[in-house]
């Protein structure tokens, strides 16, 4: 039998292929790292990669032994000869402050603003939304637990939305507060709960007496309705006097900059290392799995992983969550464009002059060429299901003559222009956007396109603008 990929993960895959929506386009997935990438970076944060498997012991603390994710849902890598295992990581903040804090980061300036993206690992119970292999956009501030760097963490998460496109989403708030205050609070709970114990579900029972507050943050329906008939008070009712008056200046500055938000206080971080501000992002066309992101304040997590104390905030995307959100709001999605240039032999002889014009034209566009020689019919047929935007039909008069007979396939306007102004030509072309949209766009109805979709295209790897040019490159024919 053939084999297939493991449940709960997908492929991502280039333009054009059966089957292609949002989620799994590999296009889309760049475009939108990419769009997190610029609002991330013009605001100061570098980019940090840390390895995709991590020591089970890092999980274990940094994430915490009381959570889901390392009671059900860790993928852990054994090999032989092994030590214990490692885990592939199931978020990336535990990992991002062991790097921060094993290649001494804290001598960088503070507070140091730092972003990541890729895989992250759960084995979960797959459902849409829900994956085994999702992504993550991940954003994490370290060295500083002034009230503004809370309130700038989420309204770059909203600027990142917004420059996705994303109208409808709801900015969920609350806080934490300190650690005594917390202690304060599951005594409350712990006294409610008790006598009510055999209501609970066996995993909540089990939070009772490890970490009742993880009890509000119960996926199973019996203990919700429980939450709902005991009419449990709020966290934000114990806030001591400084997690209160810090909270109170998040919001102040949120206000002040007109970033909407709605007190939430069911948003519950249950673990010792959580510090007051806590938040998820919220979006109705996710389904009941709504959460595109979320984040929080986690002062206490340095020391736990070894280190001395470190304030620290972060929050994380799903970008697979984006990207069924813009799905639901009816963006349309940039899945890359096909080639600027698409250069046809019409003899089998000028193939390799083919050939050379498009390596040529490459320094300026993307451009490729036919492999074989074809007769004009066929060459747009094929053309047009590559997304070209100019075709070059190449026969031995234009090799002789030193010219292009050029045709654009979106607008149906012909050209004939010297080989030597084809790289001129290009760059201007490159500059104004297709008349139509590629095919290997997403095509939907209701919503123009994204601004600027082809930043993403020029830098599908997130690299980075390619350097300047200085000049224009040699073209064949132009020496
Ligand atoms: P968390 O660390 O659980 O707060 O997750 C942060 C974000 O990652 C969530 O808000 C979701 O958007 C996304 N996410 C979490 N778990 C999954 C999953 N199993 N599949 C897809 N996305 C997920």
């Amino acid at each position: 039998m053939a084999i297939t990929r493991p449940k709960g993960t997908n492929d991502l895959l280039p333009p054009g292929s059966p089957k292609l929506s949002p989620l799994i386009s590999a296009g889309a997935h760049a475009w939108l790292t990419e769009k997190a990438r610029h609002v991330l970076e013009r605001a100061g944060a570098q980019r940090i990669e840390t390895p995709i498997f991590e020591e089970a012991e890092l999980v274990k603390r940094g994430v915490g032994d009381s959570t889901d994710i390392v009671r059900k849902e860790m993928f852990t890598v054994y090999y032989f000869g092994d030590h214990g295992g490692f885990i592939l990581r199931p978020e990336g903040t535990a990992a991002i402050v062991r790097a921060y804090l094993q290649n001494g980061l804290k001598q960088l300036p503070a507070p140091l603003k730092l972003w990541t993206s890729g895989p992250i690992f759960r084995a979960e119970n797959v459902q849409k939304g829900r994956y085994r292999q999702f992504h993550q956009v991940d954003y994490e501030v370290l060295g500083s637990s002034d009230p503004l760097v809370d309130a700038e963490a989420i309204a770059l998460m909203v600027d990142v939305v917004r420059e996705l496109g994303l109208k409808e989403v709801r900015v969920k708030l609350g806080s934490i507060g300190d650690p005594a205050d917390r202690e304060a609070y599951n005594v409350y709970l712990r006294g409610l709960f008790t006598s009510h114990a055999d209501r609970l579900s066996d995993d909540s029972k089990d939070r009772l007496t490890r970490n009742p507050m993880r009890i509000l943050d119960s996926k199973s329906e019996g203990d919700q309705q429980l939450l709902a008939e005991l009419a449990v008070k709020p966290m934000l009712d114990f806030l001591g006097d400084e997690a209160r008056a810090h909270f109170e200046a998040v919001q102040g500055y949120l206000q002040a900059w007109g970033v909407p938000y709605t007190l939430d206080p069911s948003i519950v971080r249950g673990l010792d290392y959580y510090r007051r501000t806590a938040w998820e992002l919220h979006h109705e066309g996710v389904g009941a799995k709504s959460a595109l992101g979320g984040g929080g304040r986690y002062d206490g997590l340095a020391e736990i992983l070894g280190g001395p104390p470190t304030p620290g905030i972060g929050w994380a995307f799903g970008v697979e969550r984006l990207l069924l959100a813009l799905d639901a709001e009816g963006v349309t999605l940039p899945q890359g464009e096909g080639p600027l240039l698409y250069v046809v032999a019409l003899d089998e002889e000028n193939v390799p002059h083919a050939a050379r014009l498009a390596f040529a034209a490459r320094a300026v566009a993307r451009a490729e060429f036919a492999y074989r020689a074809m007769k004009p019919g066929g060459a747009f047929k094929d053309a047009e299901r590559r997304g070209v935007r100019w075709i070059a039909l190449l026969g031995s008069q234009e090799v002789e003559n030193g010219t292009l007979s050029l045709k654009n396939l979106h607008s149906g306007e012909q050209r004939v222009i010297g080989v030597s102004e084809l790289a001129a030509f290009l760059e201007a072309s490159s500059l104004t956007p297709p008349l139509h949209r590629s095919p290997h766009e997403t095509h939907r109805h209701d919503r123009p396109p994204l601004p600027h979709p082809r930043r993403a295209n020029r830098d599908p790897a997130g690299l980075g603008e390619p350097p300047p040019r200085s000049g224009r490159p040699d073209l064949p024919g132009t020496a």
